[in-house]
């Protein structure tokens, strides 16, 4: 598995990258979400303080007046907490006084029929019992003697969700024309004006708000980890072949493709250990590249550097498939061959020295010289065995070349 390595390392930068943008991403959603809700309840309560605003306003113009009169035609009631409610006007017509108190009820029982909004004039002493405060106008009363200047809340009325605010009534200089005598001073808090609306439609839009963000906020989350998961991928694949060429480059000999010396020794002491552990063979052959300067001289170094490559083809073909072959020096290789006794250690030799010199190389009538030896007991280190094929390799070429000698010593 190349992947692997790089799989790992790159597992946990996915990760985290993962994480820290979900992370980013939730935060930022999710202080949109709030911010939304926020700037709604925000804007309830400046509709709300516009609402009791207005309603202040209408009682200070009938104060200003000392209070309005209507006539009294059919339905119009006097107020029963004014002496001497009604006139009479010259022309025999009766009119009732509305002061602001009543006018305000009036008002607000108007509002219950209209359904935009309702409202309701409330104390914590009424002189009216209907005026008495619910649990919200109770605490928002209290709240208020204790200096507070409004209280808000959303709380569910009628099993919807309502906007509630309450701010306090105070006592101002048209007030006292009429209620001076029943010891109102001005300033004083004299009970508060409760203000209430629907807000369902508003919350159901917020509701569907939060799931468009939420939706919104998965997706961009899901698309941004699926581009990082391919591209980190791709980077991936692309590091980890890299990888794998580099890896391949350091244990491969530039010119033939076969293994380089110092992975062909690598190799060969990892087997001469297997070989000792189980007590078992080991064949090692060095093969050397007969009258190869008169090759260069004559044919140019480049075809020489061909001839090189064609015998290591020749080699390859010719080893079996867990001998170590590789380039040990200029035109010299070894091979390495596990399980093997000296007499198909000397066979391998004979075949490939029989193979080279079968066909000429590019036009080139080429031998080749080898010297053969085996693991001995006594073999710490591979060296012991390279120089013993190395003695065998000289008495080849000192007998005369092309041809494959072993030595014992
Ligand atoms: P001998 O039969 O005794 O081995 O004679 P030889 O001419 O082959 O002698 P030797 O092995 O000592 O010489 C090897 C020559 O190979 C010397 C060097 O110029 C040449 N050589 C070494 N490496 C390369 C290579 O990579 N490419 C080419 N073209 N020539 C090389
Ligand atoms: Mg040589
Ligand atoms: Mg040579």
């Amino acid at each position: 598995m190349p992947l692997l390595r790089e799989t790992k390392i790159y597992k946990t930068f996915v990760i985290s990258v993962s994480l820290a943008i979900a992370l980013v991403l939730s935060g930022i959603f999710l202080g949109m979400s709030i911010r939304t809700r926020q700037l709604i309840f925000d804007s309830s309560l400046a509709q709300a303080r516009a609402l009791f605003s207005s309603i202040v306003l209408a009682r200070k113009w009938n104060a200003s007046f000392n209070g309005v009169y209507v006539e009294k035609k059919e339905g119009v009631q006097s107020n029963p907490y004014l002496e001497d409610p009604d006139i009479t006007a010259s022309d025999g017509r009766v009119f009732t006084k509305k002061n602001p108190a009543l006018m305000t009820r009036e008002i607000s029982e108007l509002a219950k029929t209209g359904g935009a909004f309702v409202f309701r004039i409330t104390s914590l002493r009424p002189l009216n019992p209907n005026n008495k405060p619910d649990e919200f106008e109770a605490a928002a009363l209290q709240m208020f003697e204790d200096g507070k200047e409004e209280a808000f809340k959303v709380s569910v009325l009628n099993e919807k969700p309502y906007f509630r605010y309450m701010a306090p009534l105070y006592v101002e200089e048209s007030c006292l024309q009429c209620h001076a005598k029943q010891g109102y001073k001005k300033g004083q808090i004299r009970g508060g004006i409760s203000v209430s609306f629907d807000v369902d439609s508003l919350q159901k839009k917020l509701a569907e708000n939060t799931v468009l963000i939420l939706v919104f906020a998965v997706t961009t989350t899901g698309l941004l980890l699926g581009l990082i998961y391919i591209f980190t991928s791709r980077l991936i694949q692309r590091v980890s072949d890299a990888r794998v060429e580099i890896e391949r480059m350091a244990i491969t000999d530039g010119l033939t493709d076969i293994f380089n010396r110092r992975h062909l020794l690598e190799r060969f002491e990892e087997e001469l250990e297997r070989t000792k552990r189980n007590s078992s063979e080991l064949g090692c052959i060095l093969l050397d590249i007969d009258y190869f300067k008169k090759i260069n001289d004559t044919f140019g170094h480049q075809i020489g550097d061909k001839v090189i490559v064609e015998i290591s083809k020749i080699l390859k073909s010719s080893i079996r498939a867990y001998d170590v072959l590789g380039r040990y020096g200029g035109e010299e290789f070894l091979i390495v061959m596990p399980d093997a006794g000296a007499e198909s250690t000397m066979q391998l030799a004979e075949r490939v020295r029989d193979k080279v010199k079968e066909f000429p190389i590019l036009g080139i009538p080429v031998t080749i010289s080898a010297g053969v030896s085996n693991y001995q007991a006594a073999d710490e280190t591979i060296e012991k065995i390279i120089r013993r094929a190395d003695h065998g390799l000289y008495k080849a070429k000192h007998s005369g070349r092309d041809r494959v000698e072993r030595s014992e010593d």
